[in-house]
């Protein structure tokens, strides 16, 4: 049984979540909507009766939202679990279709300080014998567009790029290395699980082929995502890894959850909707935050390109200060030290050190984000409950 205790209203008030980069609360709006469509529809939109039909139109009608949002044809829209399962299914379909029709390219460039479901695809891929060359980053995490130019050639299969970093909020020039990939006739993929919503998201634009979405990220439901593929999955380069009933044009089979569905593109609708207003609050709201703390507390280094990071994005590195420690001091917050894909292993985050920080630099690592319910009163406690938890750290370790 999941533990549904109620969180009294006085608890609920005192606790303040910053930690919008590894998950977004459901949207209100979209939460009723899939509790009415659960409610109503449960017939597998597979089926051809009258009640399977009206839940494949609703899927349909989502599709054409996310498609929408992005820039794209709803044909070429799939869904998928989220941008985990889509990052797979783009590295390891691209590399499995290119197998198949006897490609000769055998290089994946890709980002060191990519999230774990596009780096372990690419590992997986170098035990059969793909080489998987990892592009610099400069110290703010842009990547290295020289290095780029070097490493992307005519035996280069696919380029995974994210479109910005979970954890420091640095967003990559995609469309310059778009201009490189195409120039090699390199395939090209973005993770951009945190980009709807955060970021204007034009795909046709940006001349990608393959780009991962994710619902939670953009407060829509946990456990759907999508990948969009230039010209759907029979135009695009890419062999399904999954067999079966031959849903989502083959390309990822099984019953679609479709409430989720729903969800997610009423999500993304709102997420495109709401993009320019979001940033703009949440970049304010995040430059207050720094302005105040920095005012006040000394021997903070930020991270990430700070003319280039995702609205609410703030990864700080406090000088002598242990991240977890402080986490234990801020027991009212929600904070992450790196992903939250990492937490609870030891080792510092390898977007960190990646980067340059050193292993005591990452240790002391705090990555903050804020979201579409952040208030500036939230932003100001935690500068004061910040303050207060560093300065006793400091004061501590000195005595
Ligand atoms: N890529 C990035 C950049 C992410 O931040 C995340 C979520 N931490 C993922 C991929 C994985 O997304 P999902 O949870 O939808 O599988």
């Amino acid at each position: 049984m999941p533990d549904l205790s109620p969180v009294s209203d006085a608890r609920k008030a005192r606790r303040i979540y910053l930690d919008y980069h590894a998950s977004t609360p459901c949207d209100p709006a979209v939460a009723a909507l899939m509790r009415r469509f659960e409610a109503q529809e449960f017939a597998n939109p597979a089926s051809a009766h009258v009640a399977g039909q009206r839940a494949a139109r609703s899927i349909e009608a989502a599709r054409e939202q996310v498609a929408e949002a992005v820039g794209a044809l709803p044909e070429e829209i799939i869904f998928s679990s989220g941008a985990t399962e889509s990052n797979n299914i783009a590295i390891l379909g691209a590399a499995t279709a290119a197998q198949e029709r006897g490609e000769l390219r055998r290089r994946i460039v890709t980002l060191p300080i990519e999230h774990p479901s596009v780096l372990a695809p690419c590992g997986h891929l170098a035990k059969r014998g793909y080489e998987i060359a990892l592009c610099p980053v400069h110290r703010d995490g842009r990547l290295d567009i020289g290095a780029l130019e070097e490493l992307v050639d005519e035996t280069t299969l696919l380029v995974s790029i994210q479109a910005a970093n979970n954890e420091i909020g640095t967003i990559q020039p995609l469309r310059e290395v778009s201009e490189i990939a195409q120039k090699h006739g390199a395939l090209l993929h973005s993770d951009a699980a945190q980009a709807l919503g955060k970021l204007p998201l034009d795909i046709e634009a940006l001349g990608f082929d393959l780009l991962s979405l994710s619902a939670h990220k953009c407060y829509g439901p946990k456990g759907i995502g999508a990948l969009w593929l230039r010209g759907g999955p029979r135009g695009a380069p890419v062999a399904p890894l999954c067999f079966g009933g031959g849903h989502e044009q083959g390309l990822r089979p099984g019953t679609p959850n479709a409430a989720a569905i729903v969800g997610f593109g009423e999500a993304a609708r709102l997420a495109a909707e709401r993009q320019p207003n979001d940033a703009q609050r949440l970049s304010a709201l995040r430059d207050r935050f720094e302005a105040l703390l920095l005012g006040k507390l000394g021997g903070i280094t930020r991270n990430g390109a700070l003319d280039n990071r995702l609205p609410g994005a703030s990864s700080l590195t406090f000088e002598g200060v242990d991240a977890d420690a402080l986490i234990a001091n801020l027991p009212e917050f929600d904070l992450s030290t790196a992903s939250a894909c990492h937490s609870g292993t030891p080792e510092p985050s390898h977007v960190l050190r990646a980067l340059g920080l050193t292993q005591a630099q990452a240790y002391s690592t705090l990555r903050i984000a804020f979201g579409r319910p952040t208030t500036e009163e939230e932003v100001d406690r935690a500068v004061n409950h910040i303050c207060d938890a560093v300065a006793h750290l400091r004061y501590n370790s000195s005595n």
